[in-house]
């Protein structure tokens, strides 16, 4: 048995190597089931929920690419964000069991508020079940699963060819950040409140779309960004929110056998809530409306897309450290404080939580920087994906996007590790929810910014 396994992988490596001639692309995609079990503590919110069943399975979605003998993998999971050692993990095991370079991987958290909360030196998702033993199991089961998705995408490497392009969707995503009537700045201000005088913030309208077919037209996957929350379910059952929808209306238009991956872009500060109609938007019907809605301009965007001229992946990456929130003396013993009140008749109000699990966080580094991952894959010299690690502030991934070489800029952020998030320098100024919640100091995101486009330059300049 054993050498009959080992005889058919020299075979398929012989056959694959045949396949693949100087200059010539393979695509290989698979999906591998991440659905935790029942009971397990849910995340998204500052509240335990523990799961009673499942709407839609979750997955660890992979695409692969390979060229002159070059491969890099692309992998997005339908979880609510990632802690580095998962991705470290996961990328030790890919490159003992794969082709791909553990450095030539990015992995990153579709932001679903619907999967499982995970074990992570949090002390907010130890709070609220992080530290159980199914979400332990849980998280320590994924990097696994995650390089099984690359291995199965792997082998399943084809000739074919890439095209790219971008449709515009400016109905779905809101910022969530309002200047107010009292000039204070205002999270999730509310339905038709009247004190709302505009949005704080801009949104991303971009939908980046990237189609792999083989040569024979058979399609092999989409790849779909778009800069928006995934929090539209909410509830007790597992779901991959809108992607869900998404990828079944795709798979209708190309084929069931196509896979769809998501990745969310830089939306901090960017969710679905339309604060100008009173209608309820949060369900399975709400997400199913947004995932039909962003498949319509993806299937609109397939039209117009423009081949790519691949090169072999040009992969970059810099290990970037950010400075820490700054807490003052007493901050500790205050925040610890206001946590054991979490539950009980006295209920902190939701910022203190927020803020005071911060403290604890950024307590719990001792002045050690956050010491964050940037990385960037390009395929050509039109198109180059960028990881950013945290809950990015749209403003940030505009200015990327602004100023990329690379005529497609695509942005996966909760990507190769999560820090929570990361507010322009102006918000900070403003407070509120996201700069009370960032672990990082102001000037962070801002660094990440400078740090994505020298390598996006960089990539863009090799020959
Ligand atoms: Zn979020």
């Amino acid at each position: 048995m054993k050498i009959r396994r080992l005889l058919c992988c020299a075979l398929a490596a012989l056959v694959g190597h045949e396949a693949a001639s100087a200059g010539e692309l393979r695509v290989g995609a698979a999906a591998v089931r991440i659905t935790p079990p029942n009971a397990i503590p849910m995340a998204g919110y500052y509240a335990t929920r523990l799961a009673e069943g499942t709407h839609d399975e979750l997955h660890a979605k992979a695409i692969v690419f390979e060229q002159d003998g070059a491969r890099a993998a692309l992998v997005a999971l339908d979880l609510v964000s990632l802690a580095r050692p998962t991705i470290e993990e996961a990328r030790r095991i890919i490159a003992q069991t794969t082709g791909v370079p553990a450095g030539s991987v990015m992995i990153s958290a579709t932001h679903s508020h619907t999967g499982p909360l995970l074990q992570s030196d949090s002390t907010r998702h130890a709070a609220y079940g992080g530290d159980t033993d199914l979400a332990r199991t849980y998280t320590r089961s994924l990097p696994g699963k995650i390089a099984e998705a690359v291995r199965v995408a792997e082998a399943a490497l084809t000739p074919a060819r890439l095209s790219a392009g971008a449709g515009r969707e400016d109905s779905l995503a809101f910022n969530r950040r309002f200047v107010m009537r009292d000039g204070s700045v205002g999270w999730n201000a509310g339905k038709l409140n009247p004190n709302i005088v505009r949005p704080a913030g801009p949104t991303d309208a971009a939908v980046p779309v990237v189609f792999a077919e083989a040569h024979d037209g058979r399609p092999l996957a989409t790849y779909v960004n778009y800069a928006m929350h995934l929090d539209t379910v909410g509830g007790m059952r597992f779901s991959a929110d809108y992607p869900f929808t998404l990828a079944q209306i795709l798979g209708r238009v190309k084929s069931p056998d196509m896979l769809t991956l998501f990745t969310i872009g830089c939306a901090g500060d960017i969710n679905h809530v339309d604060v100008s109609t009173k209608a309820p938007q949060k369900g399975h019907g709400e997400a199913a409306r947004i995932g039909t809605v962003l498949a319509g301009e993806v299937v609109k965007t397939y039209a117009r897309l423009a081949p790519v001229a691949t090169v072999a992946p040009r992969v970059r990456s810099a290990l970037v450290r950010l400075p820490l929130a700054s807490i003052a003396a007493g901050d500790v013993d205050k925040a610890r404080a206001l946590i054991a009140r979490i539950g009980g008749k006295d209920d902190p109000k939701f910022l203190e939580k927020v803020w005071a699990f911060k403290a604890l966080d950024v307590f719990g580094r001792a002045g050690q920087p956050l010491e964050v991952e940037v990385q960037v894959i390009a395929l050509s010299r039109d198109l180059a994906w960028v990881s950013l690690p945290g809950e990015v502030f749209v403003e940030l991934g505009l200015a990327i996007k602004a100023a990329s070489p690379f005529k497609h800029t695509i942005i996966a952020e909760l990507a190769n590790g999560s820090i929570g998030y990361i507010p322009t320098r102006r918000a900070y100024g403003e407070g509120n929810y996201e700069p009370i919640s960032a672990r990082c100091a102001e000037g962070s995101g801002e660094m990440l910014v400078e740090t994505a486009l020298r390598l996006l330059r960089e990539a863009h300049a090799e020959r």
